[in-house]
């Protein structure tokens, strides 16, 4: 006869027996290291102002979706085509995240597709490239330092950094220096040299709008497809408030944990149906996208899905449908311009002059001090925010802008004033550092001397206080204490 297995510490010891494995205890039980490492990250994240753009809070609902049974299921292959038993329901839970996927962005099912699988951002699109290209085969996409992304192809004098740039032939297209926007007209030159067979519409740094339409155009001449890579901006387009990349892109990428405030994971959209038809010839060609990207997710690059954080993205899908959370968009880009004409009122300079979206690009090169020493600054009072190259920067080391976004306070219900109020700590922090530069030299001695001095800490001291303080008034969506 086989006795029943204990099903916790208690039903264990009740029966009087040695205390075995139950994976039933909390994390604080199980691992009270870890779990304080998770709370004073959680403290941080309360008690700080967090201005990097591409960050967010993820609300409750989608996190207990993310920290389920999900993680246990495997999975491979796709809904009724899968490589293991026992998947009837993240069956189900895979193909509500694909049509609450279509339905955010108000896609027509026959038109387009969307595979949900992809991890992250950075497999997602190199999923769409293995899928549309041979190895070798040549894309084109914004530089780094212009505001592109790495997945978008990244190569040094010495060196191919992105594996975009290692398994095919990356060629970037260029902010205009003069301006900071796109300068489509040198991408349209180089597009007709080079060939591309694949060209990205997408940026991490850039604080204005992209000419999708304009893309397009290049794309049909030199027989290339447009692919929108939207992981800055995907919960802006679901919500309406920025054009939609769909009216033009032939696939479409996205991350869901920026501005989409989801759990971390990844996107493809791709066309369906009619791709041409031949003027002469009036032949039909159609798209054959699905097939191909599909076989690139799973089998080729990817294994078991997420099922976890596929759920978790489906709860953050349908939030993102809602009027609260167009709301919260409509709200991001009202605080991120607030802060740009703080800045400006302050005697900043912003990389092309303003903002049509979440962010600011701060050109702190005027003001005498680069985005190394102001992001170092700002960490010590509880800031948080990334330095980012500008047109024309020589060293990504010390580059002379500062990333600013507004997503994740916004969603700490951050108002205009309360920006206004940011950017005047900001302002102080800066000052703090502007001081500190004039009395030191390299980098490094300047990070040194904002530990040593004196003087120095305390008003470090006291700006963090009154920053900190601030800060902890606003909510925090997520669990109370993890
Ligand atoms: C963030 C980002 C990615 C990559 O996303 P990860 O989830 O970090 O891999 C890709 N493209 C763009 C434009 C991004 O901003």
């Amino acid at each position: 006869m086989t006795l029943p297995l204990p099903h916790s510490r208690a039903a264990a010891a009740a029966a009087g027996e040695v205390p075995g494995w139950t994976g039933q205890e909390s994390l604080a039980e199980s691992d009270p290291e870890m779990w304080e490492l998770v709370q004073k990250e959680k403290d941080r994240q309360c008690r700080g102002l967090e201005l990097i753009a591409s960050e967010n809070f993820c609300s409750r609902a989608a996190l207990e979706a993310l920290g389920s049974c999900l993680n246990n299921k495997y999975s491979e292959g796709y809904p009724g085509k899968r490589y293991y038993g026992g998947a009837e329901v993240v069956d189900q839970i895979e193909l509500l995240c694909q049509q609450r996927a279509l339905e955010a962005f108000d896609l027509d099912p026959a038109r387009w597709g969307v595979n949900v699988q992809p991890y992250s951002g950075s497999p997602a699109n190199f999923a769409a490239y293995t899928a549309l290209l041979q190895p070798h085969e040549r894309i084109m996409g914004l530089d780094l330092p212009d505001g592109g992304h790495l997945t978008h192809g990244y190569m040094s004098d010495v060196k191919r950094i992105s594996a975009t740039s290692i398994f095919f032939e990356s060629m970037p297209y260029k902010l205009n220096p003069a301006t900071g926007l796109i300068d489509y007209e040198q991408l349209e030159v180089t597009a007709r040299l080079f060939r591309p067979r694949l060209i990205i519409a997408g940026t991490s740094a850039y604080a204005r709008l992209i000419d999708y339409a304009r893309m397009k155009k290049v794309c049909e001449e030199v027989r290339a497809y447009l692919l929108a890579d939207m992981a800055h901006i995907s919960g802006l387009v679901a919500a309406k408030v920025v054009p939609s990349p769909f009216e033009h892109a032939d696939l479409v990428t996205s991350t869901t944990h920026k501005t989409l405030r989801g759990a971390r994971s990844g996107l493809i959209f791709y066309r369906k149906g009619l791709r041409s038809v031949d003027k002469k010839t009036g032949k039909e060609t159609p798209y054959n996208l699905e097939e191909p990207i599909n076989f690139a997710v799973f089998p080729s690059l990817q294994g078991g899905p997420h099922n976890h954080a596929i759920a978790a993205v489906a709860v953050a899908l349908k939030q993102a449908s809602s009027p609260a959370f167009r709301e919260y968009c409509q709200q991001v880009l009202k605080n991120a311009k607030a802060m740009a004409e703080a800045l400006l009122q302050r005697g900043y300079t912003l990389v092309s002059g303003g903002t049509d979206n979440h962010l600011v690009l701060v050109d702190l090169r005027p003001k005498g001090i680069d985005g190394a020493r102001a992001e170092r600054v700002l960490e010590l009072v509880s800031i948080t925010a990334n330095k980012n190259t500008c047109p024309g920067d020589k060293s990504a080391l010390t580059p002379g802008g500062l990333r600013l976004g507004a997503p994740a306070l916004t969603s700490r219900r951050f108002q205009e004033a309360d920006f206004q109020k940011v950017v005047a700590f900001i302002d102080e922090g800066i000052s703090i550092g502007l001081e500190v530069k004039s009395k030191t030299t390299k980098l490094q001695d300047f990070k040194s001397f904002l530990l040593s001095d004196a003087a120095t800490q305390s008003r470090l001291a006291d700006l963090r206080q009154r920053v900190e303080t601030f800060a902890r008034s606003f909510p925090m969506p997520g669990f109370q204490e993890r």
